[in-house]
């Protein structure tokens, strides 16, 4: 899967995209990623990118021109690839959703907002507009990496066990993961459940079921 990235922030993706389970997945090439920088396509010798919005108000906005480049730019390198705007604005991003696009075969490509936010006509080139939930970030570059973390990790191979990811919370879209347990078995006099020291898997199996939650949305 080919995710590119366009931002005018490259380096806050370096050593999250090349840390841990993102690595992984490019080593196994499983996942290739691409960042943009918006910079690259901004205008003039100053390399602008950004402008002052029609209609008053404050704060700046990203042009429409070096949006419109860098996202050529980005399905000349892959036709296949649906553009996404990370935005307040957009349907909320969901494991469901992470799931379907881990199984898809197109590429993604991710536009992070700045500022204000973007000329409105960018959207015209825009497939998909996801929110990372009801708040405002500075940039779309932590819901870019919260979103391509979600689905690269659930693209086969990329986790360590196959189940890894089955028996996770939000799996079946509510279920939120049981507690989990791991040495010591006394720790500060706090005991592991007996249950789960007894090698019954039916009894774990009962207690996990019992004791995961629903989710609250
Ligand atoms: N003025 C805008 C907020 C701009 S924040 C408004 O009131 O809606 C700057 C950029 O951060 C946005 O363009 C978007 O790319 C990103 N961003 C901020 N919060 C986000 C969220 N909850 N989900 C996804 N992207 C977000």
């Amino acid at each position: 899967m080919k995710i590119q990235i366009i931002t005018l922030f490259p380096e806050m993706f370096d050593k999250v995209l090349n840390s841990s389970m993102m690595w992984k997945a490019q080593n196994c090439k499983a996942v290739e990623f691409r960042i943009i920088n918006l910079r690259d396509f901004g205008l003039g010798p100053r390399k602008q990118v950004d402008d002052t919005p029609y209609g008053g108000g404050d704060g700046m906005l990203l042009m429409p021109e070096p949006l419109f480049a860098a996202i050529n730019d980005a399905k000349q390198y892959d036709s296949t690839s649906k553009i996404i705007l990370l935005t307040p604005r957009g349907e909320r991003w969901k494991q469901a959703t992470a799931q379907t696009w881990s199984d898809s075969h197109n590429g993604y490509v991710f536009v992070c907002g700045r500022y204000e936010g973007v000329d409105e006509r960018i959207l015209t080139l825009i497939d998909q507009q996801v929110s990372v939930g009801d708040y405002v970030l500075t940039g779309g570059e932590l819901p870019a990496m919260t979103v391509i973390d979600s689905i690269v990790r659930l693209i086969p191979g990329v986790l360590g066990g196959e189940m890894s990811s089955a028996i996770e919370s939000f799996s079946d879209g509510e279920t939120l993961e049981f507690p989990q347990y791991t040495r010591p078995e006394v720790f500060n006099d706090l005991e592991v459940p007996k249950v789960l020291l007894s090698g019954n898997h039916a009894e774990i199996a009962k207690w996990r079921a019992e004791n995961s939650l629903k989710s609250k949305t």
